[in-house]
């Protein structure tokens, strides 16, 4: 096992509209020096390094634990830096670009010989965005160059949202943390792949599958939950992910009674339970001793607060996290996805009553 990076962390109060140039500059002169900055960006916070500097990137891994073949995405602040990181860009790239750049969509494209191989697994593919965040967006341009970021966590964590949650799983394995308040969509970006015969969509995130078809008509999602020893077609694709401590169940079903007669019953039958719910669904457990997380009142709210909720109801100190899987229009597709792989695939599918 390779030694985890170490350094002491400083810590930047930035401004997430106006960051302050300044503190940006000192941010970027230290990913051009090799160094690691974790920053906001709109999904979630990134560990970043200068993409084009192997031992940099190196460094990634080491910090969060991140086993080598789950490659990285790298993250740009204009498009004339596409042509330095991938080759025989097709045109549909460009136009998915002009519509979701900046913001939460990752393209995989042919990769230039420019970008070492740790970034992408030993892949001839490289991922690529433009997060839509100005303190990420400043950062990127005061580097000078591209930066390869995944998740700011430990590996197989909940996503980090907030800088505090950034700290509290990589102190001391990061030189800065900007801290730009909480981000705003709280889940990853959509992955999509154009390097294949036909575009294949390899994470939903950020960007609805909805919104990508006005676009690409043709893409496909073929929801990949790969255990421990099985060969990964896609990376990124393993079942245990997002974990917080506590176990996770999800409960599948489309008769709200009969899912929340069985989510009780379960409660009911267990100590010290957790459950993440829809503000308005909330007082159904209000009888039960069991600590409740409210997820907000719509899929936009639950999708910000989910990873926060889960490490919440860690700290608070439950054993069992019961959630219910939502719809899987819009951004209910990926908040369904990550509550999968929180869950490790425990799902108790509920019958309807009658
Ligand atoms: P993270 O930023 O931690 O959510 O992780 C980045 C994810 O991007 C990886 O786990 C992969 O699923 C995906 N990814 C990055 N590069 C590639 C690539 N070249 N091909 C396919 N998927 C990729
Ligand atoms: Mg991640």
């Amino acid at each position: 096992m390779r030694e985890p990076y170490t350094s002491s962390t400083v810590y930047f109060q930035v401004d997430p509209q106006v960051p302050e140039p300044r503190l940006i500059a000192l941010a970027g002169e230290t990913i051009r020096n090799g160094g690691l900055v974790a920053f906001p960006t709109e999904t979630v916070y990134g560990l970043g390094a200068n993409a084009l500097d192997e031992a940099a990137v190196e460094k990634i891994f080491r910090a969060k634990s991140r086993p080598a073949n789950d490659p990285l995405i790298v993250h740009i602040a204009d498009l004339s830096q596409l042509p330095g990181l991938a080759v025989s860009v097709p045109e549909i790239a460009y136009r998915l670009f002009q519509r979701f750049a900046p913001g939460a969509l990752t393209l995989v494209l042919n990769k230039h010989e420019a970008v070492p191989a740790n970034v992408t697994a030993g892949m001839d593919t490289v991922a690529a965005r433009m997060p839509d965040h100005a303190v990420a967006l400043a950062l990127i341009k005061a580097a000078g160059v591209p930066i390869a970021a995944p998740s700011a966590n430990r590996f197989s964590r909940p996503s980090p949202t907030t800088a505090q949650h950034v700290a509290d799983d990589l102190e001391g394995r990061v030189d800065i943390i900007l801290d730009g308040g909480g981000t705003a969509i709280g889940l990853e970006s959509t992955i999509l792949s154009l390097v294949g015969e036909a575009p294949q969509v390899l994470r939903p995130g950020g960007v609805s599958l909805e919104a990508l078809r006005a676009i690409v008509p043709d893409l496909t999602y073929q929801p990949q939950y790969l255990t421990d020893g099985a060969a990964a077609p896609s990376p990124g694709s393993m079942l245990k992910h997002y974990s917080p401590r506590a176990k996770v169940i999800l409960f599948r079903g489309d008769d709200d009674l009969a899912v929340w007669a069985a989510m009780k019953s379960f409660a009911d039958d267990h100590d010290d339970v957790g459950v993440m719910t829809l503000e308005q669904d909330a007082t159904r457990f209000v009888d039960l001793d069991v600590k409740v997380e409210s997820l907000g009142l719509d899929l936009d709210g639950a999708a910000l607060r989910l990873f926060s909720a889960l490490r919440s109801l860690d700290s608070r100190g439950v054993e069992w996290i019961l959630a219910r899987a939502p719809d899987t229009t819009g951004v209910g597709l990926a908040i369904g996805d990550r509550l999968l792989r929180a869950a490790e695939g425990d799902v108790i599918d509920v019958k309807p009553q009658h």
